[in-house]
């Protein structure tokens, strides 16, 4: 073949493969999972599945706050570390943005006037005088049964079982607690909406449906490291997210109780767990934002609402009211972090930590941590399941397990609801 013809053939033959992987791509890019309209591209300036944020929502908090207890706030509560993104001077903060060019400034207030927050929940302060005997009249409340359970229970793993004996599953014993206390809020005048009434995810989404975020945030990993985070951005994070657009959409509760049980490490085997002698309490309040947390656009926006809303105040007084019943009905001591976690100590049992679900619920959020799981007499508790009155149970008589969280619950929002309102 004389070389003259020869060269156009390549380039047709170049052109043809281009035109091929062009469509290959096209395929691959079209068909994959990440058309899935709920599932954003990942972007580092944002934490995992979270979206660019509408700043303009922030003019709503004009006047709310005076410079003095926006600082404060942020300092004392809310980081870790140094301010290193929100732009503060005399009249207003501007909060760092690289994603949008127009984020307003929120204008402080000047003085002593303030414009109320606007916020779906009410402190107790706000609400109208209880009828007698019922303390809760009116409060809407979000019970949040953490995890998920059921089948999903060991892929959480949130799930051990020894022997044949009964598997400890955290997400069937949130849900349980979580059914015995809502009929038992409700007679203390509370309306009352849980988060998860089954042992079904909330979110429509499955872990095949992130693989392909995941993915991308690990490109070049090995298989089943892809799988494994796409397992986790579903049960923690697609879960999360998704309960959260139900309780600030649709439940708008005055507050929300996030019922969970405590684990130490178990180590590898779910069927030959490792026991801890410990057994503690604690519960956990909103702040303490890491730096590689509040590097994030979005987590700033979302602590800007809780600053302005005044969250912390209310949050961490029924919290220091529930600390106190639950130290008193469970006898558990007062779980201590070690030094160097991130967290900041509010008060005795009570602990600052920026999670996702209390991060991104938009009222006073109470997050229960009672009970070791893997601990000898819980574990005792557990096997005994669910009982009224009292039983011997691992050498004394004591409550279920589920009932003693029960009333622990009720006595101190009781408490709270009394001294906080007047009655009629
Ligand atoms: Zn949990």
């Amino acid at each position: 073949m004389p070389s003259s013809l020869r060269k156009p053939s390549i380039l047709c033959s170049l052109g043809a493969a281009l035109v091929i992987g062009c469509i290959y791509l096209w395929l691959q890019r079209s068909s994959g999972p990440a058309d899935d309209p709920s599932v954003p591209d990942p972007d580092p300036r944002l934490a995992d599945l979270g979206k660019a944020p509408d700043w303009s929502a922030l003019k709503q908090y004009d006047g709310v706050l005076s410079k003095d207890e926006f600082e404060s706030a942020l300092k004392d509560i809310y980081l870790l570390g140094p301010n290193r993104h929100f732009n503060i001077n005399e009249e207003g903060v501007k909060v760092a943005s690289t994603i949008s060019q127009s984020v307003p400034r929120v204008d402080f207030a000047q003085g002593k006037n303030r414009s109320p927050p606007p916020r779906y929940w009410r402190p107790a302060s706000e609400l109208p005088p209880a009828p007698e005997g019922q303390p809760l009249n009116g409060v809407r409340i979000a019970i949040d049964p953490g995890h998920i359970g059921g089948e999903w229970a060991r892929m959480e793993e949130r799930w051990y079982q020894i022997d044949e004996t009964r598997p400890v599953t955290e997400g069937d014993m949130t849900l349980l607690t979580a059914k015995l206390l809502a009929p038992g809020l409700e007679s203390l005048g509370a309306t009352v909406t849980l988060v998860r009434s089954s042992r079904n995810p909330v979110t429509e989404l499955r872990p095949g449906d992130l693989q392909n975020y995941a993915g991308r945030l690990l490109s070049g990993a090995p298989e089943e490291k892809i799988v494994s985070l796409s397992e986790r951005m579903f049960y923690r994070t697609a879960e999360i997210r998704a309960r959260a657009s139900l309780v600030n959409n649709t439940i708008r509760p005055d507050i929300v109780l996030c019922l969970h049980f405590n684990a130490e490490d178990w180590g590898p085997q779910p069927d030959k767990p490792r026991f801890s002698p410990r057994n503690h309490f604690h519960i956990i309040l909103h702040g303490a934002y890491l730096d590689s947390e509040i590097a994030h656009e979005d987590e700033r926006f979302e602590l800007m609402h809780k600053i302005f809303q005044g969250t912390h105040e209310e949050e961490a007084a029924l919290a220091g009211v529930l600390a106190s019943s639950f130290l008193e009905a469970t006898g558990l001591p007062a779980y201590l972090y070690s030094i160097g976690r991130p967290t900041k100590r509010v008060g005795p049992a009570l602990w600052a930590r920026n999670l996702l679900a209390n991060r991104l619920y938009q009222c006073p959020v109470l997050f229960f941590e009672p009970y070791v799981m893997n601990n000898q007499e819980v574990y005792e508790r557990i096997q005994s399941g669910d009982y009224e009155g009292k039983r011997e149970v691992a050498g004394s008589i004591k409550k279920s397990i589920y009932r003693e969280y029960r009333d622990a619950i009720l006595t101190g929002l009781k408490t709270y609801y009394e001294s906080r309102r007047a009655s009629e």
